[in-house]
């Protein structure tokens, strides 16, 4: 394990780590000492490479996303993203905001889907919102989301017609948008309980009716997968009354930022939650924010950080079932009653810090014997 700012010419694997701001920063340090024991685990050699981001990077450089994150980037085979923003950056001019820095850096690396696992650990279903009727069948959801299209990119403006004010939005989609990320929700769908639910308004939108049509045509190349369609008004219900009865949820920009938010409620924390967008090289973070109503003071649930770098370190690394093996450890943890505030719901819960929890998991690690998993 080598941890070193970039230094050009290693032929050794790398992730680029930007910690961000707030709670980022202490996340971050959890993950970077589960990716060492990893390593060590699996005896790999992965370079750590550090950006900026977000407001330190506004400090540093009076950017959000400086050219020096991006080369560095360049070198990498996976970013790992703690969280941007604060109240110290909240009044500088829009496009400075560090939230800008995450959406130029998905669009430069073009990370056109987001994948948002859902699942809801034994361990923390009282702390979810949903009836123990709709919680004993289990629960688990993958989002795949298009990210770097849509309304959110469409041509937006206004203009005055007959005295009165008009703003417009336009969702638009090419066709290769559609392909491309159908095909990773069929991909991942081969991988799981072989279903997707198309989420769409395709009864009122023409890019959902061209959303539809392509995905049908891909049906025809997976023929193990089962397409269906849901209208994203019923899609948000049905994910409340019986989330059980999705696999993958395939969508748009706009319908899975809303649908995703909704969803990780289910859970019981917003710490929990990883999430990882496909590009030219993937970005890994968790789906929180910077948090910075408890930033500094080692209370952050690094649980969804540390699942990010499971798949991260699974996915771009081959470390061979890294995400179930990290997965059981926390539930471990979890089942011990070790909880960081967050989660706290009963009396017996021990509440640990931040860097506590990472610590457990460090000490499940070093009684972990590969050849059992
Ligand atoms: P937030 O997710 O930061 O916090 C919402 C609430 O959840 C807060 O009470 C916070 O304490 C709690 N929380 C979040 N993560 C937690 C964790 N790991 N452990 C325990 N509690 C946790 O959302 P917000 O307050 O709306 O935004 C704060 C800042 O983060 C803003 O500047 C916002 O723009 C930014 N933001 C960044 C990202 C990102 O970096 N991807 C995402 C959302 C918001």
């Amino acid at each position: 394990m080598n941890i070193a700012k970039n230094r050009g010419g290693s032929n050794m694997e790398s992730i680029c780590v930007m910690q961000g701001d707030g709670i980022g920063k202490e996340i971050i340090k959890e993950a970077i000492k589960y990716i060492k024991k990893m390593c060590e685990i699996y005896n790999k050699n992965i370079e750590l490479k550090k950006a900026y981001i977000g407001g330190e990077a506004i400090d540093k450089f009076n950017t959000p996303l400086p050219e020096e994150s991006l080369n560095i980037i360049r070198g990498c085979k996976a970013v790992l993203l703690g969280a941007v923003g604060g109240y110290k950056w909240d009044n500088v001019e829009a496009e400075k905001r560090p939230e800008q820095g995450l959406l130029r850096l998905r669009k430069e690396l073009n990370c056109y889907a987001n994948l948002r696992p859902i699942n809801i650990y034994d361990e923390l279903k009282e702390l979810s919102p949903l009836k123990e009727r709709i919680l004993k069948n289990n629960i688990d959801i993958l989002i795949v989301r298009e990210l770097t299209g849509g309304i959110y990119f469409g041509e937006r403006g206004r203009f005055e017609v007959d005295g009165k004010i008009k703003a417009f939005d336009v969702e638009e989609y090419y066709d290769y948008e559609i392909k491309r990320i159908c095909k990773i929700a069929f991909e991942y769908a081969r991988k799981r309980r072989k279903k997707i639910t198309l989420v769409d308004k395709a009864n009122v939108l023409e890019s959902s009716k061209l959303f539809r049509e392509i995905a049908k045509e891909m049906a025809l190349k997976y023929e193990d997968v089962k397409l269906e369609f849901m209208y994203v008004d019923n899609a948000s219900m049905q994910i409340i009354k019986n989330p059980s009865y999705f696999d993958v949820i395939l969508t748009n920009n706009i319908f899975g930022d809303i649908l995703s938010d909704e969803a990780s409620v289910l859970t019981g924390s917003i710490g929990i939650l990883p999430s990882s967008s496909i590009g030219d090289v993937n970005i890994y973070e968790p789906i929180h924010g910077s948090a910075p109503d408890i930033q500094g003071q080692n209370k952050a649930n690094p649980i969804g950080m540390i699942i990010c770098s499971a798949l991260m370190l699974e996915e771009c690394f081959d470390f061979k079932n890294a995400f179930r093996m990290t997965n059981e450890i926390i539930k471990k943890i979890l089942k011990s009653n070790y909880k960081t505030i967050d989660l706290k719901d009963k009396e017996e819960d021990i509440v640990v810090k931040t860097s506590e929890f990472g610590d457990l998991v460090i000490n499940y690690l070093n009684n972990i014997n590969l050849n059992d998993n």
